[in-house]
């Protein structure tokens, strides 16, 4: 008789037990597809990686890449690789344009247009996928500037080791950039 009574009290609790081990286990999943959703979207970790890799320029690891010195040509590529582009500077500041590529940042991929001066470079990304930023949002990174514009319908990111160079080439955008003059720079790092 116990034995029977331990049978019939103890199985409905197990059940419970697993139920409720499965839906905290099924909260804790959401939980962290909901953080890495937002993490995903959030300026300063976008910004965080543009910076990364602007340190790298044209070079790193092999990529499709194209150079050239004429905004019209790496326009051109850019668009048969499937990314239409508002009009490109052939100068960000000090910095001249050397070509562009596309690369594999953490959570995306971005075309990443490249120029290059004497004693600093300015990287123009074009963003695919989330950025909750306002137009104009910018951040000093590592001592990188990054700014965020929006252009063409296009989320860009301009990063710069000088701030004269980036303002440079955020004024090569002024007659497709909403927002030009920016509030102060907030410092990340
Ligand atoms: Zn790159």
């Amino acid at each position: 008789m116990s034995k029977m009574t331990i049978d019939v009290v103890g199985r409905p609790l197990a059940r419970t037990k697993s139920r409720l081990g499965t839906i905290l286990l099924l909260v804790l999943g959401l939980g962290l597809l909901g953080f890495g959703l937002w993490v995903r979207g959030l300026p300063a970790f976008v910004a965080w990686q543009a910076a990364r890799d602007h340190a790298h320029g044209l070079g790193g690891r092999p990529t499709s890449r194209v150079w050239s010195s004429e905004p019209a040509v790496v326009t051109a590529w850019l668009e048969q690789h499937g990314t239409p582009v508002p009009p490109l500077p052939d100068h960000a500041g000090s910095a001249g344009l050397v070509g562009a590529h596309y690369c594999s940042l953490v959570d995306r991929v971005a075309a990443h247009v490249v120029y290059q001066g004497e004693e600093a470079s300015v990287s123009i990304f074009v963003l695919h996928g989330p950025v909750r930023a306002p137009s104009g949002w910018s951040a000093s990174v590592h001592g990188v500037h990054v700014h965020f514009v929006r252009a063409a319908g296009r989320v860009l990111a301009i990063v710069g080791e000088r701030h004269d160079d980036v303002r440079a080439a955020l004024r090569g955008f002024a007659t497709s950039v909403a927002a030009v003059d920016p509030p102060r720079p907030k410092l990340l790092t």
